[in-house]
């Protein structure tokens, strides 16, 4: 199985990156943020509990979002792999991670980092804003989830280049400039 965690700010691009991944390798995507939207959404107990928390840009529990990743892990019964989109994003995570994957007999092939330049990565997060529905998408929102994105994740990213299982693309020129980078650290990894 190809397993691909793919990480950036809110803004690099990662969604647009997944969506290319997925098409040509035949991967399910996995946004954690998504299945918590989905929770907000439908009333649960679980949503209730987030959505203050991602209101505030602050990061849901480890254990209650890994619960909700094993579920939905769980739930896919055939695929050649996994995109995982915004997790793990803590070492606890990364841990957890590990864990559910050894119980399918796989484990994470690399973490690929969608990397673009402070200010473009503002201008665009403000853009969507616009057009957006999410309430976690302002300007005092976005500082705060781009400084939890630099000092909580950054720990994560440490983890998979001392396992040389990291690459890092750039993102600021074309969406198709940012997919050759992409596609080539995979390959590297297959
Ligand atoms: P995202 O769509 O990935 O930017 O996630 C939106 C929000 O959901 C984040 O700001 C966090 O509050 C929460 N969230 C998503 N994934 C995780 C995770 N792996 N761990 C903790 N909180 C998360």
């Amino acid at each position: 199985m190809l397993n691909i965690v793919i990480t950036g700010a809110p803004g690099s691009g990662k969604g647009t990156q997944s969506d290319i991944i997925i098409e040509e390798y035949g991967l399910t995507h996995i946004s954690t943020g998504d299945i918590l939207r989905e929770e907000i959404k439908a009333g649960t107990e679980a949503g209730k509990k987030a959505e203050t928390l991602i209101n505030e840009g602050q990061l849901v529990s480890d254990e209650m979002i890994t619960e909700m990743l094993r579920q939905k892990i769980n739930s896919v019964t055939e695929t050649k792999g996994f995109i995982f989109d915004g997790y793990p994003r803590t070492l606890a995570q990364v841990e957890m991670l590990d864990k559910i994957l050894a119980e399918h007999n796989t484990s994470v092939t690399c973490m690929i980092q969608v990397e673009v330049e402070h200010d473009t990565l503002i201008e665009r997060l403000l853009n969507r804003a616009k057009t957006s529905d999410r309430a976690d998408d302002n300007m005092e929102t976005i500082k705060h989830r781009l400084e939890i994105y630099h000092t909580t994740t950054m720990p994560v990213m440490e983890h998979y280049k001392a396992i040389n299982r990291f690459t890092s693309v750039n993102n600021n020129s074309t969406v198709e400039a940012c997919y050759a980078q992409t596609k080539a650290a995979i390959e590297s990894y297959i």
